[in-house]
């Protein structure tokens, strides 16, 4: 995550976002991150959208990896996940349900950063909806919040990271 931040800081100190795609091996049912993808990338103060995503796809085929989960920066807004950021978070929930999306948020003074997922009643909600740009969610009918924080992430600072910036 310290790495990514580096790796943003250019379009941070522009209050432009900054996205990648965390790939990770498989082993005895364990995720492994091992590769983090800095794709081509547009990007707005609230939002980012990968270019050429047939690049990520090409490196994650070639390497075995598993789409994991993606990673983006908040470099002037709080540490939460937009509705735009849900709908990419459930693209990935959609594929590997273990998928988190991280959020870095320098700014934020409360939390700088989160690493979250869909609820299963969020999950329910994102399948239904089929708007686009910002808008609101309703909360899901079991009480439960829309995304939470994930308890099952582990911090193993002895794992290498792989780092493809093909911007
Ligand atoms: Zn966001
Ligand atoms: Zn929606």
């Amino acid at each position: 995550m310290d790495m990514f931040l580096d790796l943003a800081s250019g379009n941070t100190s522009k209050d432009l976002e900054t996205c990648g795609v965390l790939g990770a091996s498989l082993k005895k049912g364990t995720f492994y991150v091992t590769t983090l993808i800095i794709p081509k990338q547009e990007s707005e103060s609230n939002s980012c959208q990968a270019l050429h995503e047939e690049e990520i796809f090409s490196i994650q085929n070639q390497q075995g990896l598993f789409p994991i989960g993606w990673i983006h920066t908040h470099p002037s807004q709080s540490c939460f996940m937009s509705s735009i950021d849900l709908h990419t978070q459930y693209s990935y929930q959609v594929m590997v349900p273990e998928a988190v999306g991280i959020v870095m948020a320098p700014t934020d003074k409360s939390r700088d950063y989160g690493i979250f997922r869909l609820s299963n009643g969020g999950m329910r909600i994102l399948k239904d909806c089929s708007e686009k740009g910002f808008h609101p969610h309703r909360e899901p009918a079991d009480g439960s919040s829309i995304y939470e924080d994930c308890s099952n992430v582990y911090v193993n600072q002895n794992l290498r990271l792989e780092i493809c910036d093909l911007r």
